[in-house]
């Protein structure tokens, strides 16, 4: 993902200055040049990075920082806050409660990505414990509904539209009141794009809007526009009142960071990004744990959030509440190594453990890992349970009867064990983690 190549060229010119035996001002200009450099090739507009500079420069007076002070940690600190104050739209994000039917009308320009994120939307939530449904009124553009029904039907997720019906208001409303019928919580409203922005698309949402009566109303919008987004984001908050903004195709396009940081400019809060074609590639957006994580310093409520798309849903809870208490096994790990290969994008899951980078897990060495996984697997399964439980018992001999017993070399099994203390320390941070409550998983 580009994003991950921004918080490289971010977190090395970080450890670059970390390296440095004295840091002076001429080795801080460094790091903020090279900082400056990767957000400005992101697209963030040079005011914001102009400014960002200046704060840092005026937080760290090295002059002032007695010897005693850690320079780098109060750099990177600085660092830190001065990125979440550029993505940060200074208003929390609008929350719908589950169990109580919310209608969440979705709008934005033809070919931003709106159809496909609303069943990664709907998708998302279904995961876990709503009862979502989809409407399909968007009668502009041909083959809209028959994408819906796609989508939809391969998630499993109930649909409503037309192929005869040509006035969107009237699809809304009815599907609205279908789906409330059947007690669904989130009725999710697909409406028309257009290819620009036009009087007649700013129109027929305010009709739509007026009908539907939405509790939420998501503006989708490329990432690849950069900092016009600005424009953009203002243009569809002044038609409809804009509670929520999604971001699409953060994988592919260079101008990512532009994007968001113009969103956050107009005050619209971001709560999701969305991150490649398929229906998991969609991601919660939360200011501090992402610029914790593009920094290299991991995320660990993404990683619970990861858990909950990934996990099958009854035994979330378990898993969240062993690791909370800092129990993490061999046979969680080969639980979560099965679930892993299981989600695909492993680079997703790795950026989110701290002292991880997306960087670190590059798209095509993804085939090494999983062949990896699935070794460390055989392993396991050639170890009695008492071992798996309890990795501490496992004596040399032990060791030399796995490896016999899973046809590998005693030095893979060495390797795999390393593997585990290396994951169990990651994971002991998420001890005393607060683990969402149930049907509290997820309140966006
Ligand atoms: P709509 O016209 O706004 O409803 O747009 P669509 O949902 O039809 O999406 C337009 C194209 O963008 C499709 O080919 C989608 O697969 C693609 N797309 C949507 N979201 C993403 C994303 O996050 N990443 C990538 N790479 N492609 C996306």
């Amino acid at each position: 993902m580009v994003l991950a190549q921004l918080g490289g060229s971010i977190s090395r010119a970080l450890q670059q200055m970390s390296n440095a035996t004295i840091i002076d001002e001429k080795v801080l200009n460094e790091c903020l040049n090279e900082i400056t450099r990767a957000l400005l090739q992101a697209d963030v507009q040079f005011k914001l990075v102009r400014d960002m500079s200046t704060n840092i420069k005026k937080i760290v007076n090295l002059e002032d920082l007695a010897a005693g002070h850690n320079k780098r940690r109060i750099i990177q600190q600085a660092v830190y806050n001065e990125l979440c104050k550029i993505l940060d739209p200074g208003k929390p994000a609008f929350t719908l409660k589950k169990g109580k039917p919310s209608v969440v009308m979705f709008v934005g320009l033809q070919g931003s990505g709106k159809t496909t994120t609303c069943t990664k939307y709907a998708y998302h939530h279904q995961k876990r414990g709503w009862k979502p449904a989809l409407v399909c009124a968007d009668t502009f553009r041909a083959g809209a509904f028959d994408q819906l029904k796609q989508n939809a039907t391969k998630a499993k997720i109930p649909f409503y539209g037309s192929y005869t019906e040509s006035d969107p208001v009237k699809i809304a409303v009815d599907g609205v009141e279908t789906f409330k019928k059947e007690n669904c919580d989130l009725i999710i409203v697909d409406t028309s794009g257009r290819h620009k922005q036009e009087a007649a698309l700013f129109e027929e949402m305010r009709q739509v809007s007026e009908a539907a009566k939405p509790d939420l109303v998501i503006f989708v919008m490329d990432s690849s526009i950069g900092q016009a987004a600005f424009d953009q984001a203002q243009a569809f908050r002044q038609s409809v009142a804009v509670g929520a903004v999604i971001i699409t195709k953060m994988d592919g396009h260079a101008k990512g960071g532009g994007a968001l940081s113009a969103v956050a400019a107009t005050k619209s809060p971001i709560i999701f990004i969305g991150t490649g074609e398929h229906m998991d590639e969609f991601e919660v957006f939360d200011v501090k744990p992402f610029v914790s994580r593009l920094l290299g310093m991991g995320d660990l409520s993404g990683l619970v959030n990861k858990i909950q798309d990934v996990v099958p849903m009854d035994q979330q809870p378990e898993l969240l509440q062993k690791l909370s208490e800092g129990h993490f096994t061999l046979r969680i790990m080969y639980e979560q190594f099965q679930n892993m290969l299981k989600m695909g994008p492993l680079g997703q899951v790795f950026s989110m453990l701290p002292g991880f980078s997306a960087e670190m897990m590059p798209q095509g060495r993804e085939k090494e890992s999983q062949a990896k996984f699935k070794r460390y697997m055989t392993m396991m399964d050639s170890m009695t349970d008492e071992g798996n439980t309890n990795p501490k018992i496992l004596t040399e001999s032990r060791i030399m009867r796995i490896a016999r017993g899973s046809g590998r070399l005693v030095h893979e099994v060495m390797e795999m064990l390393e593997e585990y203390k290396r994951l169990a320390k990651i994971f002991s941070k998420m001890k005393g983690l607060k683990i969402p409550k149930k049907g509290d998983m997820s309140s966006l």
